[in-house]
């Protein structure tokens, strides 16, 4: 009899040392940047030089192929350096297609670095299936989504969108960092590609930075190797201890973000009862304009980020955000520990983000305390 595992399982079973003479049940850290190789000049270990490959790196590039039913999956330095490697399979005079409220610095890297070397785009509402069908071009190679939208929560349609990114010869991918295998499964909607910062939650403890790729099985065999050649010759690779920080993250990840969720779910409805809150976005609320689509993609849950609009204008904002006393304010997500941000001012002059929208990251502490700290904030 066959029995699909569950992920839980999976998290540990995937994650355990492999070939490790020692009986550790914890996971070694393989520091050393070279391998021995033979007196026939073979390396009988498979590795050969860190930038190339490590154990530390492998264990989590092939965790993370197990947790997202995918090909290959490459690691990264950075979230950045994850997204950059793909723009970089692609050629001078290609087209992509970019959300209008894409992560702010994935605008910034195609504006200021990859038009440079010729590489055109053009931001799109990807809520909107009429603007994306309209805004695709003969040179459009890849339409990139992000689903929820930072900081809007948006939610866009990776299958319908996939499905018109293959009908145009182009590629699709995901950065799927707000929910993580858990909550949402791109490669499963149509997807080729899911980028993650695993800086966010997969390491969970605002104390990794790092980014993955993970191909789905119908992606191009082409783009795999292409993309194994950036990551090693651009080297922008994980530390082996940044990979060991992730792959102990990833044991808890299910739990943890599980966990996160529920305690977004409850403070989003408190904030959205709340008189002095204006607007509160998140998909899991019943008003919110793609909440049935956000039911569909996201069973298990809406993730664990929100944000919701206060006073007038960033002076006020920034009042109700001083006045909390267990939300640390800090950019960056996905850690155990709840997070704000004014969103506006960090992200640059060009932004569209509304002056008045805080962002809110919600951790493991316990849902009581969270609500009463927004409730004296809020007073
Ligand atoms: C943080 C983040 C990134 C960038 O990742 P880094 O690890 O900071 O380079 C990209 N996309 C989303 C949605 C993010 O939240």
């Amino acid at each position: 009899m066959t029995r699909k595992i569950q992920f839980e399982t999976l998290a540990i079973q995937s994650t355990e040392p492999q070939g490790d003479e020692s009986g550790s049940v914890a996971n070694a850290i393989y520091p050393s940047t070279t391998f021995k190789r033979e007196a026939d000049g073979s390396y009988q270990s498979g590795y050969i030089y860190t930038r190339d490959n490590n154990p530390n790196r492998q264990l989590l590039e092939q965790t993370l192929v197990q947790l997202e039913g995918g090909q290959a999956a490459f690691a990264f330095a950075s979230g950045m350096a994850a997204i950059s490697a793909v723009l970089q399979t692609l050629k001078a005079g290609d087209h992509v297609l970019i959300p209008d409220d894409a992560y702010y610095s994935v605008h910034a890297a195609v504006k200021e670095v990859f038009a440079r070397w010729g590489l055109a785009h053009t931001l799109v509402d990807m809520t909107n299936m009429g603007a994306v069908e309209a805004a695709i071009q003969d040179t459009t190679t890849l339409v990139w989504l992000e689903s929820p939208s930072n900081p809007l929560l948006k939610i866009s349609d990776i299958r319908a969108i996939s499905k018109v990114a293959h009908e145009n010869h182009a590629l699709c991918v995901v950065d799927n960092t707000w929910c993580t295998p858990v909550l949402q499964r791109p490669l499963e909607l149509g997807a080729d590609v899911v980028m993650y910062s695993t800086t966010k939650y997969f390491g969970g403890h605002s104390d990794c930075l790092s980014g993955a790729l993970v191909m789905g099985q119908q992606a191009p065999d082409e783009l795999a190797s292409q993309l194994k050649n950036i990551q090693k010759l651009n080297g922008a690779v994980p530390s082996p201890f940044d990979c060991w920080l992730i792959t102990r993250g990833i044991k808890t990840l299910h739990l943890r973000l599980m966990k996160q969720v529920e305690n977004a779910k409850k403070l989003a409805e408190f904030l959205h009862h709340n008189d002095k809150i204006k607007a509160v976005h998140f998909p899991d609320l019943a008003h919110h304009p793609q909440h049935d689509l956000a039911q569909v993609q996201m069973p298990a849950g809406c993730g664990a980020m929100l944000s919701v609009q206060v006073g007038h204008n960033q002076t006020e904002a920034m009042a109700i955000i001083s006045h909390l006393k267990l939300f640390t304010t800090a950019t960056s997500l996905g850690g155990i520990e709840s997070l704000v941000e004014h969103r506006k001012s960090v992200e640059g002059d060009d932004s569209l983000t509304p002056d008045n929208l805080i962002r809110i990251s919600v951790g493991i502490e316990h849902i009581d305390d969270l609500i009463f700290d927004w409730q004296q904030a809020l007073k």
